[in-house]
């Protein structure tokens, strides 16, 4: 340790120690881990304040272009260790607490992790926002401040039960309140047509309600410091918060009551993530974020330069999914009625400010709402929906006269059985690019929900695919790889993920790969002992650890991993001399609170891994292990004691993934189908280091189109059938021996996700990956390959893609 190094840890110490007493009012002696987590954080934060203010000034003196990114979740997780990270503080807070007799572990662990999203859209979020910050582009995130995150998971018999989290009990202590910082938001109302001059009629909207949205900001700092966004998310506040007229006259029920509905917008996140909430609660969210971010932006764009003419040149707004698509409406509505901007050059603002990023192909996952509820909630918007669709569609008709059928397809209101505004319409329409989040997703828009629309504008739709920040996933969650790769690559490697190609040669060297290993190992002995804390059940640190991690639904086919881990927990008992690779399998993920199915399947995983932990026959050869509550703390836990990674969904349906590139980073084989960024992930580390199964996304379509069904998969594969009797039968429910079978019968009957069909190919494909790990060095050998060729699944790469084609920013590194 050098003088410098001593005295900043030293004065660190000094400053957290001050937070503990002046801000907390505690004395070192009764502060507890959450005390001294808050003090630590409110240390570290000063540090970020002097240059988040710095930057702030010079993006406006400068006159940069701002990116906006618009997202109803972001999944943050914790911060302290990203932050302290990114600052390069981590060795100096370690030094400044030890003299405390306080261990940084510890105080990280008290943190709350910041759960303000469902699984990897808003993940996807979080990670941009670190990687605008590193690349230092200019960006605010604009989303809700939910006081309830994404629902705490208690698994009690196998059976899920979802309880309140509840974040920010104890303080946050990264964000500042910026009461000053208010919008009014209005819903309902009426429009009136008023006369501004001999030849201009304007629409005023006088809402019948307004409810204000109040900035809370993060400070989102950058690899190495430099550079410090804002993350801003938006809390409801009743206006008129005590109606106290209301309350003067003795109503206090009823004057509570209405503030309650107005401030219950930013109360919770919608715990869905494939399907549009009917609610009109899910409307009033995504408008009131919407509205509050646009109007936030243009008060500042007017602000600097005085015209909304120049927005495009001087922002950028990305939304994510079509969750903020009302945006476009929005900026239509400020530029025509609020600034009396002329249609046409209204339309040319919006479109080229606004682009979007599609996530999902699954039909009914697709937003859409029922007009009467938008023309009774947002009725002024109705009518610029109406009206941009009535151009739309001329524009059509125009080129392709007498085509009804294209016009239908095409039209941002659907007919039919009530009519429903397609947000995804009104998203492609108002934005200059459309992109999907892989190679397969992005083919796929253009041939399957976007196929007329990509005719019409075949320049609009691109593809960005999706990619994760490297510090939180490499270098905090797995600080021994990331050790490594440092001796072998040099530092170099922590700033520019390209550099990780360097690794590939070290494949071929023994000793390299027995560190590999070693690490590996000692991030799963970490894993074994919170699997044992939190389960009660001892897994061998030596057995294959073979991880499927994620939200649990049909597609993603949780279901085929537990009837292969049946199929092999037979096969062991029918000759448990033979060889075999030992194994321990290990699920985690949540179900939506309304998703039955996904939570019978959760059940089922459960009662498979009492019956196989719980039998001596199969000794260590095979374990079962369910952790509760994903969540993005406990991902960076298992993600570094992976060596299997078992992305599996039906091909076609998993839009990208995310979890596929932290877990390939991080050294384990993918077990995969064609699917999403699975594809793109087996063209960088090659056919031999992945192992693909499984029908194509054609062969779905086609056995779809001809109504196959799951009988001829079954009659097929004799293994299949044994499997899906024993389980039906009750074997695993000898409490409810019929719990399954309607599970079963799906699969016998259109088994739509095809778990019967790639059944065999699945248990064959795990056969080859344990031959592969019998042959040790021939595992390590893929392993170090994974880790060496995912480089270009930085989100710093997905980003300055953003930027160059979507964004028109420049980066700089
Ligand atoms: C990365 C991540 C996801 C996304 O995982 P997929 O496997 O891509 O679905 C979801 N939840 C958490 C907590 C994550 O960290």
């Amino acid at each position: 340790m050098n003088l410098d190094a001593a005295g900043d840890a030293a004065a660190l110490r000094d400053a957290i120690v001050r937070k503990l007493t002046y801000d907390l009012g505690r004395s070192r002696s009764g502060a507890r881990d959450r005390d001294w987590f808050l003090a630590t954080a409110l240390a570290v934060r000063d540090r970020v304040i002097d240059r988040w203010l710095d930057v702030t000034r010079a993006t406006y003196e400068q006159g940069e272009k701002q990116v906006y990114y618009l997202s109803l979740e972001f999944l943050v997780g914790r911060l302290l260790r990203d932050s302290v990270s990114n600052l390069g503080l981590t060795e100096t807070l370690k030094e400044a607490l030890a003299p405390l007799g306080v261990d940084f572990d510890a105080v990280r662990l008290a943190e709350s992790d910041a759960a303000l999203g469902n699984g990897g859209l808003g993940r996807l979020a979080a990670c941009f926002m670190e990687s605008l910050a590193s690349l230092n582009i200019p960006a605010f995130g604009y989303g809700i401040r939910y006081e309830h995150g994404l629902f705490r998971q208690i698994l009690r018999e196998g059976w899920q039960h979802e309880y309140p989290e509840d974040w920010l009990t104890f303080g946050n202590p990264w964000e500042f309140a910026r009461p000053e910082i208010a919008h009014d938001i209005g819903f309902g109302g009426s429009v009136e047509s008023v006369r501004v001059s001999d030849n201009e009629v304007r629409q005023v909207w006088h809402p019948a309600e307004t409810v204000q949205a109040v900035a809370y900001d993060t400070p989102v700092v950058g690899w190495r410091g430099r550079h410090v966004n804002t993350l801003r998310l938006w809390s409801a506040r009743a206006l008129d918060p005590l109606k106290l007229e209301a309350f003067n006259f003795g109503d206090h029920v009823g004057a509570l009551a209405d503030r309650m509905r107005q401030e219950a917008i930013s109360k919770v996140l919608y715990p869905s993530d494939e399907t549009p909430a009917g609610q009109e609660l899910r409307l009033r969210q995504e408008y009131f974020f919407t509205s509050a971010a646009l109007q936030d932006l243009v008060r500042r764009h007017l602000r600097v330069y005085g015209d909304l003419r120049s927005l495009p040149e001087r922002v950028a707004i990305q939304l994510n999914d079509t969750h903020p698509a009302i945006a476009i409406a929005e900026l239509m509505r400020i530029c025509v009625d609020l600034h009396g901007i002329p249609w046409d050059e209204a339309w040319a603002i919006t479109q080229g400010s606004i682009s979007y990023t599609n996530h999902t192909l699954l039909p009914e996952a697709l937003e859409s709402w029922a007009v009467p509820l938008m023309e009774r909630l947002l009725p002024r918007h109705m009518q610029i929906i109406y009206l941009i669709n009535a151009h739309h569609l001329d524009a059509v008709r125009a080129a392709h006269p007498g085509d009804v059928r294209l016009l239908a397809s095409v039209s941002l209101i659907e007919e039919g059985h009530g009519r429903r505004v397609r947000m995804g319409h009104l998203a492609f329409v108002g934005s200059h690019k459309v992109n999907g989040v892989s190679a397969l997703h992005s083919d796929l828009l253009k041939k399957t929900v976007f196929r007329d629309f990509h005719a019409l504008a075949p320049d609009r739709i691109v593809n960005k695919t999706n990619g994760i920040t490297f510090r939180r996933w490499l270098q905090q969650a797995n600080p021994g790889l990331t050790g490594l790769l440092v001796d072998a690559l040099g530092p170099r490697v922590l700033d520019d993920a390209e550099a990780l190609d360097g690794l590939a040669p070290l494949a071929e060297d023994a000793g390299f790969r027995d560190r590999f290993a070693a690490v590996k190992l000692a991030n799963k002995e970490a894993l074994a002992a919170l699997i044992r804390q939190q389960l009660d059940l001892r897994v061998d640190p030596h057995a294959m650890f073979d991880v499927q991690i994620k939200r649990i639904h049909e597609y993603k086919r949780q279901l085929l991993n537990i009837l292969e881990t049946v199929a092999l927990y037979d096969a062991i008992r029918a000759q448990p001399h033979l060889n075999w690779v030992p194994r321990v399998k290990i699920f985690a993920g949540k179900a939506a609170a309304s998703y039955h199915r996904a939570k019978l399947i959760i059940k089922l995983a459960h009662d498979v891994a009492r019956v196989v932990n719980g039998d001596p026959t199969v000794r260590d050869l095979l374990k079962v292990a369910f952790l509760p509550n994903y969540n993005v703390s406990l991902a960076e836990m298992i993600v570094p004691a992976a060596d299997l990674s078992e992305q599996i969904s039906t091909a076609g349906m998993e839009a990208s993934g995310t979890g596929n590139m932290k877990l390939a980073l991080n050294g384990a084989l993918t077990m995969g189908t064609l699917d999403g960024a699975n594809v793109e992930i087996r063209e960088r580390v090659g056919d031999p280091n992945i192992f693909i199964f499984g029908l194509t996304t054609e062969e779905v379509e086609t056995r779809r189109r001809d109504g196959s069904h799951g009988a001829a998969a079954i009659q097929a594969s004799p293994r299949l059938g044994e499997v899906l009797e024993a389980v039906e039968s009750g074997v695993f429910s000898p409490d409810d021996r019929g719990r399954y079978r309607e599970l079963m019968a799906s699969i016998r009957g259109h088994d739509y996700f095809m778990v019967g069909a790639d059944f065999d190919s699945y248990f064959e494909a795990q056969r080859r990956a344990d031959t592969r790990w019998e042959d040790s060095a021939a595992w390590w050998r893929s392993a170090v390959l994974n880790t060496a060729r995912v480089g270009w699944f930085s989100s710093d790469r997905t980003i300055a893609e953003y930027a160059e084609e979507i964004w028109r920013v420049p980066v700089r590194r």
